[in-house]
This record gives C-alpha cells, structure tokens and sequence, in this order.
C-alpha cells in the first residue's frame, strides 16, 4: 500500500515523496493504519527498518490537527539517536513550521533550557537530561504532552534509566498516546508495556 493508502495525510505524503520514501517501509506498513487510529503501538524493530517514520508520521499527522507546544516526547537511549530521530522529525516536518528540540546530556543546560523557552512542539531526549530539566529548569514542564514514544526501550532499560523513566512518567499525563519500539521484547520491557500503554496494536517484521 502506499501511505496515502494506510491513512497518512496530503501533507505528509508530500514530505515522504520529498525524503525519496517511495512507500512505506515494513513496520511502516503494520504500524501506520494501528497509529493513525489513534492505538498506542508496540513495534518490535530495528533501527533501519524505518520504525522513526513509523511513530513520527502519526505523531505529525495529530499535530497537524492540534498546533501546540510539547506535543510529544521521544525517549531514547544515547545522544547519536536523539539527534537522528531530530533530524528526521525536523525533515518530515519541514514544510509544516515543526519545531523540535535535542535534549541530551553533554550538551550546555543554559542552551537547552534556551531550547525549551522557544516552545517546541517535539522534544527528542535522552532520560538523564531530561529528567535534569524537569528539576532545574524553571517554567518547563510537560503538563501538556499528548504523545510519548519510547525508542530502543530495551536499551534505555538496560542503561539503568530505570529511575529517571518512572519520575518522567510521573509529570506526564495519562491521558496520550504512547507508543513503544524495542529490538527485543525482555522482561523489563513487558512490565515497562503494562506500567505505560493502553491496550497497544502489536506490530513486529
Ligand atoms: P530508521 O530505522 O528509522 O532509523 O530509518 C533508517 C533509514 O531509512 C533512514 O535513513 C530513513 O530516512 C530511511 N527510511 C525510512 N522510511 C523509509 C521509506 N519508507 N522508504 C525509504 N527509506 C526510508
């Protein structure tokens, strides 16, 4: 199918064409139609499989039809996938005025928290960083968050970010969106499934 065919809108449609996405990609295919539903999705995936247009797309489709500030967060475990992850949103969102922010440690918290004041509409962070803004960074809070996407969570779990994913999900809302991408389906991962996501599609390739 193509993504017209699975649901995904004109817009979007036209930055894939402008990407060289010529059609979706396999966990594209199986997870698209469950996202633009509106279903929490679990996707076991690869990195290379396509799985960041996966949850991207349905994440700017919703945005699209509600405009606000930090609309969504990605969490993910090192900062080379955080900054992957932002180009991306930024190059599928590049004819809709998208704004995204990287969130990741190393980095000067004086700039970043600069980042945060300009309002994104996506935040692509790594946990520690994020949890240190949560803390420290006066104003900033995501009280508003409508989407949460969990990426590689069987590696941010094995990088004992344990600690820091709980006292995020404490300060977001309940009510959203969740979706949870992960390359191998363990234990932690599951009671992380059970502690996050609403009766999620199952989608793997
Ligand atoms: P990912 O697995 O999300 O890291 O994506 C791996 C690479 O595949 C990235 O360079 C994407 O730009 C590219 N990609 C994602 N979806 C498609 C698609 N439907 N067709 C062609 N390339 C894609």
């Amino acid at each position: 199918k193509t993504f017209a065919e699975l649901g995904v809108s004109q817009p979007l449609c036209d930055a894939c064409q402008r990407l060289g996405w010529m059609k979706p990609s396999k966990i594209q295919q199986a997870a698209l139609p469950h996202a633009l539903q509106g279903k929490d999705v679990i996707g076991l995936a690869e990195t290379g499989s396509g799985k960041t247009g996966a949850f991207a797309i349905p994440v700017l489709q919703s945005l699209l039809d509600h405009p606000q500030a930090f609309f969504c967060l990605v969490l993910t475990p090192t900062r080379e996938l955080a900054f992957q992850i932002g180009q991306q949103f930024e190059a599928l969102g590049s004819g809709i005025g998208l704004i995204a922010a990287v969130i990741v440690g190393g980095v000067d918290m004086a700039a970043q928290a600069m980042a945060l004041a300009r309002r994104p509409h996506i935040i692509v962070a790594t946990p520690g960083r994020l949890v240190d803004h949560l803390e420290n960074t006066k104003g900033f809070n995501l009280k508003a968050l409508k989407f949460l996407i969990m990426d590689e969570a069987d590696r941010i779990l094995n990088m004992d970010f344990e600690v820091e994913l709980d006292k995020i999900l404490k300060v977001i809302p309940k009510e959203r969106r969740t979706y949870l991408f992960s390359a191998t389906m363990t234990k932690k991962v599951s009671k992380l499934e059970r502690a996050s996501l609403r009766d999620p599609a199952r989608v793997s390739v």
